[in-house]
């Protein structure tokens, strides 16, 4: 299966920052699975032979309970060696670290009152106090609810996620770039048959 896409729940910034992933992400696990029963969805090589409804049966039975405990899906196709060389300059383990540990501050400076020190664990009463989202990322957001048929529990990871980035970003406020961002983590979520 080693050579098939997957999906791997997993944030970038957990890949290349060592000691602060785990400290970060410590109630965070990555189990992968596949993105349909072949296993070749989304793989721009190979075909998938699945049909709309076998995938949404296979991912029914990995939703639920799991995706009730996760942020955030992320879509990993396979990645050709060119890609993976290229010298195109990029963020350093160092500077993602950095913004990281800001983010995480942050957080624990924002909730301590609460007793909290993470997005991930506000109460829906927290969630709406401090992931407040304007006009236009509030039409985004139910315009995915409404046409991605995402599920109920899937709009507050959404709010978390985003309040997230927008920590990552240093900014006070989430924006409508947040909500699009964290609406594309949830691929889990979309159901194929509409
Ligand atoms: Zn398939």
């Amino acid at each position: 299966m080693a050579d098939q896409a997957a999906w791997v729940v997993a944030v970038r910034a957990a890949d290349h920052s060592g000691n602060c992933s785990q400290r970060l992400f410590s109630y965070w696990r990555r189990p992968r699975c596949n993105p349909c029963p072949c296993g070749y969805y989304g793989d721009p090589k190979r075909e998938c032979r699945c049909n709309p409804m076998q995938i949404t049966r296979y991912r029914q039975r990995i939703s639920g309970p799991l995706l009730d405990r996760i942020d955030i899906h992320v879509e990993v196709p396979n990645v050709d060696y060119r890609q993976i060389s290229s010298t195109a300059p990029e963020e350093s383990s160092a500077e993602i670290r950095a913004r990281v540990m800001a983010a995480r501050t942050l957080q624990q400076d924002r909730y301590r009152s609460a007793g909290l020190t993470s997005n991930s664990a506000l109460s829906p009463r927290l969630l709406r106090q401090h992931c407040v989202i304007d006009s236009e990322a509030s039409g985004l957001l139910e315009h995915a609810m409404t046409n991605l048929n995402f599920s109920a529990r899937a709009h507050d990871r959404i709010l978390k996620v985003a309040r997230t980035l927008a920590d990552l970003a240093g900014l006070d406020n989430i924006t409508a770039n947040h909500v699009l961002e964290a609406i594309q983590y949830r691929t889990l979520d979309r159901t194929l048959l509409t």
